[in-house]
């Protein structure tokens, strides 16, 4: 057999935990009723599942159960999030803010949007990928229905400051969505605290399964108003209809859970793992770390590299390493980062980056090895160009 190249591509989509997966079983093999059927055992156990799942998420954010909105992921809570506020306070405006550093899913239902003609205003960062506060309040109108800032990066990791973009929001009276499909169990989130009206969610990051998601929809001061996109059975408040995935939702819960348990330890563990593979990349001639080191996940590194091509290099090391530059959704593309270019950088740098996403079971071994290779490998492909 041979190796499998070591997986740090953490950011685009995360092995599933063991215990997610034990978790989730009974509800593939038993408990498969649908959790609507309130006449029959079946689906009394179905819904005893859920309505577990729901609190566990709920409190994870500090929200109440009847704010979560289950949704097929992170893609879906967004343009639910989006359409749905476009929809529901057009008579009140039609301009929405967001960033240019946003993840597709939400740039491209504001690009669907402008098409029907709302004004988005796509807000550049500082070099540190950071909003700048007082540029945010600044562009805040008396029309503008809703602010969109992630929480977390899913190519260079930064974290916003959500609370401090919250409070603007709230002063302003405008509603705030953020989406925090990559901050979920890895910071401490809180929608009161940050004043957060509507929060996307996805499991498949942190060790759960692709395909399910939730919206936080916040129900008092102030109460979100929300068109659904989906109709049909009612489900979800009306929100959101379709028979629920009692064991995604089961396994989400139980990812959420397991990923808060162990916060602490694993984002300290992850860091210095990723502090020693930025030490020794950092030992290279013309190597620029994107994004802000301090306020950053612990387990993004996400680096350009001078005087290499971009494909060669991501060629060279796929045999031994498993991971992308930019994110996972453009990388079929050819064409270079959004993110990496928001950040100032010119086509064939945003080109030369790679993304280090480390997650719950990469080892020191697995990371000392990545660090020689990506050396060696820069080092050669620098030679050769010359
Ligand atoms: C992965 C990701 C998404 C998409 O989530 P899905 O659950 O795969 O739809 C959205 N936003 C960010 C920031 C992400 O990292």
């Amino acid at each position: 057999m041979i190796d499998r190249p070591i997986y740090l591509d953490n950011h685009a989509t995360t092995k599933i935990d063991p215990r997610v997966l034990s978790a989730m079983m009974p509800y593939f093999t038993e408990y498969y009723g649908n959790p609507s059927s309130n006449a029959h055992l079946y689906g009394w156990e179905a819904e005893t599942g859920i309505k577990q799942a729901r609190s566990i998420i709920a409190q994870a954010i500090n929200a109440e159960e009847a704010e979560i909105i289950f949704t097929s992921g992170a893609t879906e809570a967004n343009n639910l999030a989006i359409k749905g506020i476009a929809e529901a306070y057009f008579s009140k405006g039609q301009h929405i803010i967001t960033v240019q550093t946003e993840h597709k899913a939400v740039i491209e239902p504001c690009e669907y949007l402008q098409t029907l003609g709302f004004e988005i205003t796509f807000l550049p960062v500082e070099k540190n990928g950071l909003l700048d506060l007082d540029l945010l309040a600044q562009n805040i109108r008396s029309n503008t229905i809703l602010v969109s800032v992630m929480t977390a990066n899913n190519e260079i990791g930064v974290i916003q400051n959500i609370k401090q973009i919250g409070a603007i929001c709230r002063e302003k009276e405008v509603i705030f969505h953020t989406d925090s499909a990559q901050a979920i169990g890895k910071i401490p989130l809180d929608v009161q605290k940050m004043n957060v009206d509507l929060m996307s969610l996805t499991a498949h990051k942190i060790h759960g399964i692709k395909g399910i998601g939730a919206l936080y929809v916040r129900r008092k001061s102030p109460r979100v108003k929300l068109a659904s996109q989906i109709q049909g059975g009612g489900q979800e408040r009306g929100f959101r209809s379709g028979t629920l995935c009692t064991p995604q939702i089961v396994g989400f819960a139980q990812a959420v859970q397991i990923a808060l348990q162990e916060i602490d330890t694993e984002n300290q563990r992850q860091k210095q793992l990723r502090d020693y593979l930025w030490q020794k990349l950092n030992q290279l001639e013309g190597i620029y770390l994107n994004g802000d080191l301090q306020q950053r996940l612990a387990g993004n590194l996400n680096i350009s590299i001078d005087g290499v091509d971009g494909s060669a290099l991501l060629l060279a090391l796929q045999s031994k390493i498993a991971l992308s530059s930019g994110s996972a959704c453009s990388s079929t593309s050819t064409k270079p980062s959004h993110v990496l270019k928001a950040l100032g950088h010119c086509d064939s740098l945003a080109k030369a980056s790679l993304r280090f996403g480390i997650g719950r079971f990469n080892t020191i071994e697995e990371i000392k090895e990545v660090a020689d290779f990506t050396v060696k490998t820069i080092n050669t492909l620098r030679r050769s160009s010359f």
